[in-house]
C-alpha cells in the first residue's frame, strides 16, 4: 500500500477539516454558478491554496507537488464539487503564468491567487473547438507594445467571476498563451450553460481585447506546451476529485445498508448488496492507490509521466461514476430523491469524465502511446 509522508498527512488533516466545516451547507455551495462566498472565505483562511504557487510568489513549496494537490481535492470533493473547483482552479487557471510568466506579471498576481484574493481562469475550450484544442481559432497579433485579441472562449470555469484568463490563441502558425484581466476592456462575459452539475461558467468574447506585451506567457507561437504542462501536473488531481466522490459515495451506501432492514435482516447482509458495497470499496481502495502513485510519479517529471496521470483518470473518474451508480441502486428508492446527498454525488460525478481529457481522447492517447512501444 503506498503510504503517505507525515507531511502529506498534516496537510490532508487541514484539507479535512476545511471540508468538514463546508459540509454543512455544501448542499447550498453546490447549487451556486457564481463564487459562494463562505467557501472562499474558509478556503482563503485554510492556507490551502498556497500549494498551487511556487514559494517565490507567495507559495507553500518551490515546485507544485501533485500528491499534495491530489490529497487535497480528494478531501475537498468528498464534501463539495464546489469547494473542490474553487481550490484546482487556483492551479488549473494560474499553473501557465507560473511557468511562463514574467517575473513582474508572476509577482503582480501570483500572491493574490495563493491567497484566494484574486480567482483563476483557463480559457481552451471554443464554441466549436473542445478536445481538439489545435483547433482553437481565438486569434492574437502583437501591435507594438501591445497584444490584440479577438474571439470566443465557452464553458470556461470561473467565467465572470475570474480576475484573469490564461487564454490559449493562435498566433500566426503557432499557439501562445496570453494573461487576459477579467476587466480588460473589449472583454464581454455572459453566464454559460446550466449544468446538471451546477458549476461556475462562462461565455467570454473578445472584441479587439489590448493588453500589455508583457501579459504573454511563454514563446510565441509555441506556447501549446504550457497547456500541456498544466494538463501533466493537474489531470491526476481531477483523478483524486473521483476517488473522494466515490469515497462519499460508498459511504452514503454503507450507513443506508447497515441501517435500513429488509427480509428481517440489513441489507449489508443480503448477499447482491454486499457484493455490490465489497465491490466500491475494492474500487475506490484500487483508484486511490494508483491516484497516490501517479501523482508521486508527477512530481518530479510531470510531462514525463503523462500516461499514468491519464490512466489514473480515466481509471479513477469511471471507478467514481460506478460506485456512484451502485451506491444509488443499494439505496432503492430513497437514493432517487432530489436534494439528497447521494443524489447530489451522482450528478457532481459526470462531469469528471468529461473535463480535462474526457475518458476517450485519453484512452485514444494512450492506446496512441502503446502502439508506439510505451508501457
Ligand atoms: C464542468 C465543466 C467545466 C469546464 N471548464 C473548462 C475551463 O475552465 N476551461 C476550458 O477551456 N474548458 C472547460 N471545459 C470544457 C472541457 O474542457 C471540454 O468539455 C472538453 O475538452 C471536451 O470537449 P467537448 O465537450 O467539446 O467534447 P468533444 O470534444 O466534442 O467530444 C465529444 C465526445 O467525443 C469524444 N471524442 C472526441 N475526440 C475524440 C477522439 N479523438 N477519439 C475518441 N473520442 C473522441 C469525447 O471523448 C466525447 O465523448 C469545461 C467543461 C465542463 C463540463
Amino acid at each position: 500500500m503506498f503510504d503517505l509522508s507525515p507531511e502529506h498527512r498534516e496537510i490532508q488533516a487541514t484539507a479535512r477539516a476545511l471540508a468538514a466545516a463546508v459540509e454543512p451547507f455544501a448542499d447550498e455551495a453546490d447549487e451556486y454558478v457564481e463564487v459562494h462566498p463562505k467557501v472562499r472565505e474558509l478556503l482563503a483562511e485554510s492556507g490551502l491554496a498556497r500549494h498551487v504557487v511556487p514559494a517565490a510568489y507567495g507559495g507553500a513549496s518551490e515546485t507544485l507537488d501533485p500528491l499534495t494537490l491530489a490529497v487535497v481535492r480528494e478531501a475537498l470533493m468528498y464534501s463539495s464539487a464546489h469547494l473542490d473547483s474553487m481550490f484546482g482552479m487556483q492551479g488549473v487557471g494560474s499553473y501557465s503564468l507560473a511557468v511562463g510568466g514574467s517575473d513582474e506579471l508572476k509577482a503582480q498576481w501570483l500572491p493574490k491567487v495563493a491567497a484566494v484574493e484574486a480567482i483563476a481562469g483557463l480559457a481552451l475550450t471554443e464554441p466549436d473547438v473542445g478536445s481538439d484544442l489545435r483547433a482553437v481559432t481565438t486569434t492574437m497579433v502583437a501591435d507594438g507594445d501591445e497584444l490584440v485579441v479577438n474571439g470566443r472562449k465557452s464553458f470556461i470555469t470561473n467565467g465572470g467571476a475570474a480576475d484573469f484568463y490564461c487564454t490559449l490563441v493562435r498566433e500566426g502558425e503557432g499557439w501562445s498563451m496570453v494573461l487576459v484581466p477579467g476587466n480588460a476592456p473589449g472583454l464581454s462575459i455572459e453566464r454559460g450553460a446550466d449544468l446538471i452539475a451546477p458549476h461556475i461558467l462562462g461565455e467570454l468574447t473578445f472584441t479587439d481585447v489590448r493588453v500589455p506585451a508583457g501579459n504573454r506567457l511563454g514563446v510565441p507561437g509555441k506556447a501549446f506546451s504550457l497547456m500541456l504542462q498544466t494538463l501533466a501536473v493537474f489531470r491526476v488531481t481531477v483523478a483524486a476529485s473521483g476517488v473522494g466522490l466515490a469515497q462519499a459515495a460508498l459511504d452514503e451506501a454503507k450507513a443506508h445498508a447497515l441501517a435500513r432492514e429488509q427480509f428481517g435482516r440489513p441489507l449489508i447482509e443480503l448477499g447482491a448488496v454486499a457484493q455490490k458495497l465489497a465491490q466500491s470499496w475494492t474500487d475506490v481502495e484500487a483508484a486511490r492507490a494508483f491516484v497516490y502513485r501517479a501523482a508521486a510519479l508527477a512530481k518530479d517529471d510531470p510531462l514525463g509521466h503523462l500516461d499514468y496521470s491519464s490512466m489514473a483518470k480515466v481509471h479513477a473518474t469511471e471507478a467514481a461514476a460506478a460506485v456512484v451508480d451502485r451506491s444509488v441502486q443499494t439505496m432503492g428508492r430513497f437514493g432517487l430523491v432530489r436534494g439528497s446527498k447521494i443524489e447530489r454525488l451522482y450528478r457532481n460525478a459526470r462531469p469528471l469524465r468529461v473535463y480535462e481529457g474526457a475518458t476517450e481522447v485519453l484512452l485514444d492517447s494512450l492506446a496512441r502511446r502503446l502502439a508506439k512501444g510505451a508501457r
